[in-house]
């Protein structure tokens, strides 16, 4: 699938909505105002229009909120990023050697979200490549999930029973230099892009599959597909009368926010129920615009959740995951999977030792509603699946009492005549 399958009929118009001076990550969300709701557009804020006249003076308004434009004017090159950004010597030599899929693609959007000066501000750091991506550390592999072996057909990963992962395409609008389908997105005719061919295989998989009730839309990201070919799509799989449940993964709503088209989600509402997993990576992402993505999606019915993936340097300390998870509910989106960096080719820099995930989780609760702490999960390399993991609350046992451990560190006692939680011996 290319990106000249591109197309939306929708025509975005500037709007305006609160400064994203006045949306600190810690502060409070601006909810869209209620002229921006009624405009058909989509509205960008002071910061993004002082951006757009700074680096991209030949953009109009309407071109930079219009989200085909934003996806045209990608920044690909090294000569683009010099345009944005003050490159440090690493970074020029790792984008000058860089070949082959996972490209360099930041929508102007998302750059003028970056520090232009700083290569260590958070969201930089996870777009634009340094000389650690080309070290492979033991351990690491292109498909460390085993995701291409556990492919039923080409682009649809069968790996549980009941669910199925539809790759529906190999593009991005940003791409991410930890993601774990680098060794497919972002080509251009490679042997991994997707086709029509290989969406048609896919159907009649599901189709003759009852036992999958759960199918996962991700790719690449398949909201960079144009609204006809996603309705397509959808409406093949809802059309299945075995497929009960629909999920579209998705960074869209933070890096190109102005795809979330009012076209976009009426569409959308057609193919009820229908669920969002939203990849987030940081607070810094949650301004104006997202927030108006966010609502939008929220209000067209769809239940959201948050994915975050724990990068070292990034978004690995308490009150980073605390202001994301909190304000992230605040905008109708519930946390839902904090995943250990997959051991990709070249992850070594971004990944954490596993304490540091359990040790944060443990900083969450307590301190902030269950609702916002998500799961912490590790996908089992070679092909294990998700497995959960949990700080450890049991402090031992005295006779038939439970000894806890409770957010504070303090103990308590539950009773349990006859359990062998604490005792050292197999409970399960
Ligand atoms: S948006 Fe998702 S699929 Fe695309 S590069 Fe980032 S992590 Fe990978």
């Amino acid at each position: 699938m290319t990106e000249d399958l591109l197309s939306d009929a929708s025509t975005a118009r500037d709007g305006g909505v609160g400064s994203r001076d006045a949306v600190p990550p810690a502060a409070s969300p601006a909810a869209p105002s209620a002229a921006s709701a009624r405009r058909p557009g989509f509205p960008s804020s002071p910061e993004a229009r002082a951006f757009r006249r700074r680096v991209f003076p030949e953009a109009t308004a309407a071109e930079w909120s219009d989200w085909r434009w934003q996806l045209r004017a990608r920044i690909r090159s090294l000569d683009g990023l010099e345009r944005v950004f003050r490159l440090s010597g690493d970074e020029r030599a790792a984008v000058a050697r860089h070949k082959g899929g996972l490209p360099v693609g930041i929508t102007p959007y998302y750059a003028s979200l970056m520090g232009a000066d700083d290569p260590a501000e958070p969201l930089r750091r996870t777009h634009i490549p340094v000389g650690q991506e080309y070290l492979r550390l033991p351990g690491e592999s292109d498909d460390p999930l085993g995701e291409d072996p556990a492919s039923a057909v080409p682009g649809l990963v069968h790996r549980y029973p009941d669910r199925a992962l539809f790759l529906a395409t190999g593009t991005c609008s940003t791409y991410c230099r930890y993601c774990t389908r680098s060794r497919m997105v972002g080509q251009t005719g490679g042997e991994q892009q997707i086709s029509a061919r290989h969406w048609e295989r896919a159907f009649a998989y599901i189709e003759a599959t009852p036992q999958i009730r759960d199918v996962l839309v991700s790719g690449g990201d398949p909201l960079t597909l144009s609204d006809d070919k996603l309705d397509y799509l959808l409406g093949r799989l809802r059309a299945i009368p075995h497929v009960e449940f629909i999920r579209i993964g998705t960074k869209v709503p933070l890096v190109l926010p102005m795809r979330i088209t009012r076209a976009l989600t009426r569409m959308l509402r057609k193919h009820h129920p229908l669920w969002m997993s939203v990849h987030c990576t940081h607070p810094a992402e949650l301004t104006p615009e997202a927030t108006e993505a966010l609502t939008r999606l929220a209000d067209a019915g769809l239940p959201l959740g948050a994915q975050t993936v724990l990068l070292k340097g990034i978004n690995d300390n308490v009150e980073t995951l605390r202001t994301l998870y909190r304000e992230l509910l605040r905008r109708r989106v519930r946390p839902y999977y904090l995943l250990q960096c997959d051991p990709i080719t070249g992850s070594g820099q971004f990944r954490t030792p596993v304490e540091t995930g359990l040790d944060l989780i443990d900083g969450l609760r307590g301190h902030l509603t269950g609702y916002a702490v998500p799961q912490f999960i590790i996908d089992a390399p070679g092909g294990g699946g998700k497995v959960a993991l949990v700080p450890d609350h049991v402090e031992g046992r005295d006779g038939d009492d439970l000894l806890l451990r409770n957010f504070e560190g303090r103990i308590y006692r539950y009773p349990d005549p006859g359990g062998r939680i604490g005792t050292g011996k197999p409970h399960s």
